[in-house]
């Protein structure tokens, strides 16, 4: 009696303790306002619109929201395709499902409410500058004071012939979970055709189907090229091992091509050897100089006139500004996007501003500003400020001013080479560096929580790797 009564004793205890942790640890969404104690946006008497939830179009909604908390002058309005912002550094890690597609597609909605802004799901069809309009392609209208146009950037395919057509682009994040379903659907294929040439003489050499179906390349060897060329790896001879024990992961053959003389030519000199030393201990081949010249259903064929057979190729050789800013009246440089100054206003257009990957924007010194997350993130700030200093009439715009931190480049997740303010570093401590890095950039607590959660199971256990088909 007396130990059932302490056992119970001890289980009530266990139990207020965990709910003392839960209550602790429990993160509570805020929203600043409750509907009925803010205007509606069109009612501000400054209206800022904000056309893309990427880095730099959420950065500036946030900063706004953040700088106007005291104030009911400024309504700040996110309109963006999806009603959630992807954290790109972080996609790779889908293919080797070292993270699950729902973290890294942080909501909008609850991040801009807390900061005092709102958000639409819907897609900028064009502008009418005159009127002051964002039409979308639902139809609706949206009225602005000061417009944002944060769009982001799309593929560049240079006109190659077949590469649109044929390869998987990272577009979105769905391109990431299509490379995974690549070769989970190849390895499936593969073991059905072992099964069939059982049935049909007996035999199974391992040859059942293609090379062409098991080989995959990715052309392009900057950062994103090097982390799905890992990622690929990771998933055939980690990820999918356990489940496939018939298939020889070594029979999938990964190739990077690259048109410069090294891969990831951003980085050091030292850290683009140790990145191509690694990708070749995963036996990831790696050809340089070279340009794909045509993509079909079954090769690439190389303008040095080598071929790969190959029904899987994955195109990251080329980024430009959002397609869609070529449908607007506004200045450009070709593919480079929307045209800006220092301030980061679009010339001739008033109170217009474009960031991100959808402008060639330039520094104070007249210098272009990368596209990349962290200039996106930046530019966020820095525009927030001159749009308000322009509300409240002051004509002392900043200019903007890049400072960058560095790059930081994963090759699975043992394996990374980074340059911090000047200091190289690689392999897992800079690994382990990238992820505390990325994690602590992340907006979404409840996104950092559940990654962290995805990190630390995967030591343990090995990823599911179900293919969900839509029928
Ligand atoms: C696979 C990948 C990995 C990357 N890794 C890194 C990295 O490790 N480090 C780094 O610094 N940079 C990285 N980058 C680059 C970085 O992600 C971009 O430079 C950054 O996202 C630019 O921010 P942005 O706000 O301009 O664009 P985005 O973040 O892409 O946001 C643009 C937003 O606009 C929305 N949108 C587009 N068209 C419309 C429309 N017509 N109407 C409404 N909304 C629209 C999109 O849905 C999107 O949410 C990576 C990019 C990719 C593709």
């Amino acid at each position: 009696m007396n130990r059932v009564l302490k056992g119970g004793l001890m289980m009530a205890c266990g139990a207020v303790a965990a709910e003392a942790v839960r209550r602790f640890v429990y993160y509570e969404p805020q929203r600043r306002y409750d509907p009925w104690e803010r205007s509606p946006y069109k009612e501000f008497s400054n209206r800022v619109l904000v056309v893309g939830g990427g880095f730099a179009g959420y950065t500036v909604a946030k900063t706004l929201g953040e700088l106007t908390e005291d104030r009911d002058d400024v309504g700040v309005m996110v309109i963006n395709k999806e009603n959630f912002f992807t954290y790109w550094p972080m996609v790779a890690g889908i293919i080797s499902s070292d993270v699950e597609t729902k973290n890294v597609a942080q909501p909008l909605r609850r991040a801009l409410i807390g900061s005092g802004a709102s958000f639409r799901r819907a897609e900028l069809e064009s502008v009418d500058f005159e009127q002051k309009l964002v039409k979308t392609s639902s139809g609706l209208e949206f009225p602005y004071d000061h417009l944002v146009l944060a769009l982001g950037a799309d593929p560049a395919f240079f006109g190659i012939p077949g590469v649109e057509e044929h390869c998987i682009s990272m577009k979105t994040l769905v391109d990431a979970e299509n490379i995974r379903n690549r070769l989970i659907e190849r390895y499936e294929e593969a073991t059905l055709a072992r099964e069939e040439a059982s049935e049909s003489n007996g035999k199974m050499d391992g040859d059942e189907i293609p090379e062409s179906k098991l080989t995959f390349v990715v052309i392009g060897g900057g950062a994103t090229g090097v982390e799905i060329a890992s990622e690929l790896h990771a998933l055939a001879h980690k990820t999918l091992a356990p489940d496939y024990p018939n298939i020889d992961p070594k029979r999938v053959k990964i190739f990077l091509v690259d048109s410069n003389e090294e891969i990831l030519k951003e980085l050091d000199p030292a850290l683009r050897r140790a990145a191509r030393r690694h990708l070749e201990e995963l036996e990831v081949k790696v050809i340089n100089e070279v340009r794909a010249e045509e993509v079909t259903d079954g090769k690439v064929i190389l303008d040095d006139g080598q071929e790969i057979e190959s029904e899987n190729v994955v195109w990251t050789a080329g980024n430009r500004a959002s397609a869609k800013v070529e449908d607007l009246d506004v200045p450009q440089k070709g593919e480079k996007g929307v045209e800006t100054d220092e301030y980061m206003r679009v010339p001739g257009r008033e109170n217009v501003w474009a960031i991100g990957d959808c402008a060639a924007n330039v520094d104070k010194d007249g210098e272009a500003v990368p596209p990349n997350a962290q200039a996106a993130v930046q530019q966020g700030e820095a525009l927030a400020k001159n749009i308000l200093a322009v509300i409240d009439g002051s004509d002392e715009l900043t200019p903007f001013e890049y400072k960058p931190m560095g790059q930081l480049v994963e090759l699975g997740s043992q394996f990374a080479v980074n340059e911090v303010m000047g200091v190289k570093f690689k392999g897992l401590p800079a690994a382990l560096f990238w992820r505390a890095a990325y994690l602590f950039k992340l907006e979404s607590p409840e996104n950092r929580a559940r990654i962290a959660a995805d990190w630390f199971l995967d030591l343990f256990f090995h990823p599911s790797v179900t293919q969900i088909r839509g029928r």
